[in-house]
C-alpha cells in the first residue's frame, strides 16, 4: 500500500481529536513529500542534525516534532524551528531549551517523558519527579518553555497486558499531575503496533512510523 492509503486509513480509523505525528526517521524527503501531499502536516523525528535537514528542504508549513532523547548541547540546532518536543527528561534540560527558546524569541512547547516502562533502557522521569518540577519556582521562571503533557513509550514486548498496564499509569499520573497544573493537555503514548490500544486507554497523540512508512533499513 501506498504511504497516502496508509495514512489515509489510520486516520480514518481514529477520532479526529488524536493527534497523528508521522515518524519519517531514515526516511527520504521523497516519502516525506508522499506523506505531505496526502495532507500530512506534522512529522516526528529523532535525531535533531537529521530534523534539521528535512526542515530546510521541506515546505514551511510543517509541524516539526523531536520525539528522540535530546542532548542539550545540540538544542541550539533545532530551537529556531521545532514545534513540540516530546523527550524532555530533566530540569537541565528544560533550563537550555528555555535559554535557545529566549535567544530565537520564541516559546517552544514541551512534553515532560515519563518512564513507565520496566526496561532500564527507557529514558524518562519517574511521576514524582516531574510533579516536583512542576512545582518547583526554578521551574516557574522559565517563561519561554511551556510544558503542555506528557509522553511515554511502553515496554517493548508482545505482552499486551503489559504494555495496557503501562498505557493506564501514563494516563493515572497525567490525570495526577493535571490537578497542579492545567495547562497540560496532551498524552503522547502509542506507535505503530500499539496505538489503538494506547487510545483506548486515553492517548491524544500518536507517533506513528513503520505502518506509514514501512519498515526502516538501518545500516
Ligand atoms: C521510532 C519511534 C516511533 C515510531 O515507531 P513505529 O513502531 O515505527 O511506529 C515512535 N516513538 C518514538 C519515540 C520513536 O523513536
Amino acid at each position: 500500500m501506498s504511504i497516502k492509503q496508509n495514512i489515509q486509513n489510520i486516520k480514518s480509523s481514529i477520532s479526529e481529536e488524536v493527534t497523528l505525528v508521522a515518524v519519517s526517521k531514515t526516511k527520504p524527503i521523497s516519502d516525506l513529500m508522499e506523506a505531505y501531499n496526502a495532507g500530512q502536516r506534522i512529522f516526528g523525528e529523532n535525531k535533531i542534525q537529521e530534523m534539521s535537514d528535512k526542515y530546510e528542504q521541506m515546505p514551511k508549513d510543517i509541524e516539526w516534532h523531536m520525539i528522540g532523547h535530546v542532548q542539550r548541547n545540540k538544542v541550539k540546532y533545532m530551537a529556531e524551528f521545532v514545534s513540540l518536543i516530546h523527550g524532555v527528561d530533566s530540569f537541565k534540560l528544560l533550563k537550555e531549551i528555555n535559554k535557545q527558546a529566549v535567544k530565537n524569541d520564541r516559546t517552544i512547547d514541551c512534553l515532560l517523558q515519563i518512564k513507565i516502562a520496566e526496561e532500564d533502557s527507557k529514558f524518562g522521569m519517574s511521576i514524582e519527579d516531574a510533579s516536583t518540577l512542576l512545582q518547583s519556582d526554578e521551574f516557574s521562571e522559565l517563561k519561554n518553555v511551556n510544558i503542555i503533557g506528557v509522553m511515554g513509550m511502553a515496554t517493548f514486548t508482545d505482552d499486551m497486558t503489559q504494555v495496557e498496564n503501562e498505557f493506564n499509569y501514563l494516563k493515572s499520573s497525567f490525570e495526577n499531575l493535571k490537578t497542579q497544573n492545567s495547562e497540560l493537555k496532551v498524552i503522547s503514548m502509542g506507535m505503530s503496533g500499539d496505538y489503538q490500544l494506547a487510545i483506548q486507554c486515553g492517548s491524544t497523540m500518536i507517533r506513528v512510523g513503520s505502518s506509514i512508512f514501512g519498515a526502516r533499513n538501518y545500516q
